[in-house]
C-alpha cells in the first residue's frame, strides 16, 4: 500500500524509468509552490510557479534524483526592510532508496521513523517535497539584501539611507561636536 498520493504534483512516478541500474530519464515540469516553503524573512510565495528540470537515474540502491528547481523568492531586506523579490535556481540531489524487504517481499523498513535515513521509494513513487523544502531553505540567504551594498536605515530616525545617502543628523553629543570641529578645522587647512 502506497502512502503517497500520486496526484500530488511533487510525487513522482518512477515506473517508466525501470529498475535496471543505469536507466535514465529527464523530466521537466512546473508545479504551484506549497505553503510555508522558506523561512520567516524570505520564502517562496505559495502558489508561485516552480519549474523543475530533473534527471532520474536508476542506481543499484534506488533512484537518484538530480537537477534544479527555479523558484521565485520574496521577502524583505534585512538592512532596510524594503520588500524584495527575485528568481533563483536551487540545486536538488537526493537518493531515494528501495525499501528493505523480507524474503516474502514485504517491506520491513519504511524509513519514516528515522530522520537520518535516506528517503525511501514508496512502491514506484517518490515524494520530492521534503527534498525541495530542505534545498530551498539551504539556498535562501540568512540575511537577504535588496542590493549587495544596501545602506540600511538611519539608526537615529529610521530613514532609508538608500534614498538619501547624504542623510545625517546634527550632532548633539558634545564629544562628537568637538570632533566635528576638529574635522572642520583640518579640512580648512587644506
Ligand atoms: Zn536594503
Ligand atoms: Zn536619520
Amino acid at each position: 500500500m502506497s502512502t503517497l498520493d500520486p496526484r500530488s504534483p511533487l510525487v513522482l512516478d518512477t515506473r517508466e524509468l525501470g529498475r535496471r541500474a543505469g536507466a535514465m530519464k529527464k523530466i521537466q515540469f512546473s508545479v504551484e509552490a506549497p505553503a510555508d516553503l522558506g523561512v520567516a524573512m524570505i520564502a517562496v510565495p505559495p502558489q508561485s510557479e516552480i519549474d523543475f528540470d530533473l534527471r532520474l537515474e536508476s542506481v543499484s540502491d534506488g533512484v537518484l534524483v538530480t537537477g534544479t528547481a527555479l523558484v521565485t523568492v520574496a521577502g524583505e531586506c534585512s538592512r532596510c526592510l524594503e520588500p524584495l523579490t527575485y528568481d533563483t535556481e536551487v540545486d536538488l540531489q537526493e537518493l531515494f532508496e528501495h525499501p528493505e524487504t523480507d524474503a516474502r517481499g514485504r517491506v520491513t523498513d519504511t524509513g519514516s521513523d528515522d530522520e537520518d535515513e535516506l528517503p525511501k521509494l514508496d512502491g514506484d513513487y517518490l515524494d520530492l517535497e521534503p527534498t525541495l523544502r530542505d534545498s530551498v531553505v539551504l539556498a535562501l540567504p540568512l540575511k537577504p539584501l535588496c542590493q549587495p551594498d544596501c545602506l540600511g536605515l538611519c539608526i537615529e530616525c529610521g530613514a532609508n539611507l538608500n534614498d538619501e545617502p547624504e542623510h545625517q543628523h546634527d550632532v548633539v553629543d558634545p564629544r562628537w561636536a568637538a570632533l566635528a570641529e576638529l574635522a572642520t578645522e583640518s579640512s580648512e587647512d587644506d
